[in-house]
């Protein structure tokens, strides 16, 4: 089909003659005019609204896209932000465990110096035979200490690096506390012994008065007149004045008989005694434990005595001696 034309016999009517090749017959069709009109009316209304909600649709589904583009991008904020702040909260706490760990090896390192002054006391005071001894902590500064903590931290590495320091520092701190927990109740085992032994030890004026009247060893005798020995010393003082243990133990004996008159006898550690003759009142009784300078008895001139006076004794692998090198 190459051309066609249009005669207008009918108003309301169009005829399109359609020519074909030059032997073939011209064919005459007739449509009416609105049709004409309304078939490319409607093809373009149609395509028209084909394209407006094509555009409608893609417009709906890209916005689409952009909004879940959107969320998601703030989500993957959200997430980097929290992770921000997650390093930044563990490096802080780093640096504080850091800090703590430094605080506690100082506080750790005074216990230790603590624990050595503890064993020079008693190695200076304690009994002189045992001298098993504890080799006292020592600790190596430049080598645990003063690493972390005085940097701030600002790379990675650095915090890393800090981390390390302060898990070895906790490492150190936990092999010297086990070192510790072997050698300080040994420590105090000891100090207490030697605590014993010094209090222990009957080193206490026994009573008010200073005045002696009799020393320990011979002298005569101020009954016979004779050559006699004396076993202890002679206080003299006033009927009710206190009598003192000399050291602390245990109150082994309280007796009365016509020669010692009222006495009391308190054991001490390392094998002494010391002996307390002539009281007017006997304030302990056997079993009792004392400290040493408590009160146990009252001064007296009970038994072989001359007038009020103390009649004191120390007694070492049950024999006397002199009392006087233990008293202060
Ligand atoms: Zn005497």
């Amino acid at each position: 089909m190459k051309t066609a034309s249009l005669s207008l016999p009918n108003p309301h009517k169009m005829t399109l003659l359609v020519l074909r090749d030059a032997n073939q017959p011209v064919k005459q069709v007739s449509v009416s005019k609105p049709l004409v009109i309304a078939v490319p009316l409607v093809a373009l209304l149609s395509i028209s609204g084909l394209i407006i909600s094509l555009q409608i649709q893609s417009s709906q589904t890209i916005g689409k896209l952009e909004r879940q583009l959107e969320s998601q991008s703030l989500r993957f904020e959200a997430i980097v932000t929290d992770k921000d702040a997650a390093i930044e909260r563990l490096q802080n706490e780093v640096i504080a465990l850091s800090g703590q760990s430094e605080e506690m090896m100082d506080r750790m390192e005074r216990v230790t110096e603590l624990e050595t002054e503890l064993q020079k006391f008693i190695d200076k005071y304690g009994d002189p035979e045992d001298k098993s001894g504890l080799t006292s902590l020592s600790w190596d500064e430049g080598e645990t200490l003063g690493i972390g903590g005085e940097f701030i931290a600002v790379h990675e590495n650095e915090i890393e690096q800090l981390a390390a320091d302060t898990r070895d520092k906790f490492t150190e701190m936990s092999k010297l506390l086990d070192e510790m927990e072997q050698h300080v109740p040994v420590t105090l085992k000891k100090a207490k012994q030697t605590q014993y032994t010094i209090s222990g030890t009957p080193t206490e004026w026994p009573t008010l008065s200073k005045r002696l009247t009799s020393n320990f060893g011979y002298r005569t005798d101020p009954f016979t007149g004779r050559a006699s020995f004396h076993a202890g010393i002679d206080i003299a003082g006033k009927t009710g004045d206190p009598v003192y243990a000399a050291g602390a133990g245990k109150v082994i004996l309280t007796d009365k008989d016509s020669s010692h008159g009222n006495y009391i006898i308190v054991e001490h550690p390392g094998g002494l005694q010391s002996w307390y003759l002539h009281l007017s009142k006997i304030s302990v009784s056997a079993g009792d434990t004392v400290t040493k300078g408590e009160r146990i008895g009252s001064l007296g001139n009970t038994g072989r005595s001359t007038g009020p006076h103390l009649h004191f004794e120390i007694v070492k692998q049950d024999k006397p001696i002199d009392p006087m090198p233990y008293l202060q």
